[in-house]
């Protein structure tokens, strides 16, 4: 009988939302859709494709386009599937059996999925109570573990905190670990490290079109770091990675930049709204202990005993968020849908201190 191996026995699939919820805050992306006059230049891309050819291997234009539009150069510029391909090829490529791995608790959950799979130890740093991250325990860990990937989001996915860059810079130049710093919402904030990436040997900066690019379907994600770590990428990937629609579609889009810069902003404006509104919800209803991280991403990070509870009159309300273990983590999306959502948890909330 075929035996399935360790590694792979117990490993639980990525659980995302599914079911039809008439309003979805619940997976950090954006609610905005492209100007008509960009659809027409998405549309006119894919009109020129060669359907029976291999797309580009290195997906030159495509790289081409991030790098101009981020200022790096194309040579130190990998493209991936979405940025979850792009974090097993960097495991894959950087790590070897029996590695360790130095993560954040809490943080993206896949870091520590795709580290079980090349078989490296994974060892979490916890944030502080309030969320924050101490950065001597994090050097102190990868020193101490002699670690050869520290791995966080920053902005935070879930907590939305953002790091100060001097703060990264610190992290980034005490480890001799491969620092993978993952900016997936970094268009959001404004602590990137992708114009001192040169500088550094040890460090790689992920960055995705899923959210203020609001390219989710396209599945386009990139890593940004000197030649030599870029060059081994490269050659780690499967040969094919990026198909030719997207790699169309994705150029298309990074030559927009009026198109990243106005959805930064509706997308900031929106954010702004959902935490005003929930901050009058966490003075109105102190029983609920509402504790809301101040928000550096696309969505709020509210802690509270009451997490579940909400998140059920929520769901039975039509919007389906993301639940964590004593908080919830919504994303900004349009007026409407933040308004039912603080609807809904304002009834709630009023029902549970009635
Ligand atoms: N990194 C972080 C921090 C994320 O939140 C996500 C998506 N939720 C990803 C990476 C993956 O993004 P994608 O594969 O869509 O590029």
């Amino acid at each position: 009988m075929f035996e399935l191996n360790e590694k792979i026995r117990n490993l639980k699939p990525y659980d995302p939302v599914t079911g039809s919820y008439q309003i979805r805050l619940d997976a950090n992306e954006s609610f905005v859709t492209p100007s008509q006059a960009l659809r027409e230049q998405m549309d006119e891309a894919l009109c020129h494709l060669h359907f029976n050819r291999y797309p580009d291997p290195y997906a030159v234009e495509l790289r081409q386009a991030f790098a101009d539009l981020y200022g790096v150069p194309r040579d130190c510029v990998m493209a991936g599937n979405g940025s979850d391909e792009v974090i097993t090829v960097v495991m894959n490529a950087f790590l070897q059996k029996g590695d360790t791995v130095v993560t954040l608790a809490p943080d993206f959950s896949m870091y520590g999925f795709y580290a079980s799979l090349v078989e490296c130890k994974t060892v979490a740093v916890p944030k502080n109570a309030d969320c924050t991250v101490d950065a001597d325990r994090v050097i102190e860990t990868v020193r101490r573990e002699k670690a050869r990937m520290l791995v966080f989001s920053n902005p935070c996915n879930p907590t939305s905190l953002v790091l100060a860059r001097e703060t990264v810079r610190k992290i980034v130049s005490s480890v001799s670990a491969l620092v993978v710093l993952d900016e997936a919402y970094m268009d959001f904030s404004d602590q990137s490290m992708l114009s001192e990436f040169a500088g550094y040997d040890n460090l790689l900066i992920l960055k995705t079109c899923s959210k203020a690019l609001g390219m989710a379907a396209l599945r386009l994600g990139f890593a940004v770091g000197q030649q030599k770590l870029i060059d081994a990428l490269q050659a780690a990937k499967s040969p094919y990675n990026v198909n030719a629609l997207s790699q169309a579609v994705g150029t298309a889009v990074l030559l927009s930049p009026a198109y990243l810069a106005s959805s930064v902003q509706r997308i900031l404006e929106s954010r702004d709204e959902l935490y005003a509104g929930f901050c009058r919800l966490a003075d109105a209803f102190p029983a609920a202990a509402l504790e809301i991280c101040e928000p550096a991403a696309n969505f709020l990070y509210i802690r509270t005993p009451r997490a579940g509870a909400i998140f059920e009159a929520l769901k039975a309300a039509g919007i389906i968020v993301r639940l964590f273990d004593g908080a919830l983590r919504i994303t900004a999306g349009r007026n409407y849908e933040n308004e039912a959502v603080l609807r809904a948890a304002e009834d709630f909330l009023k029902g549970a201190d009635a």
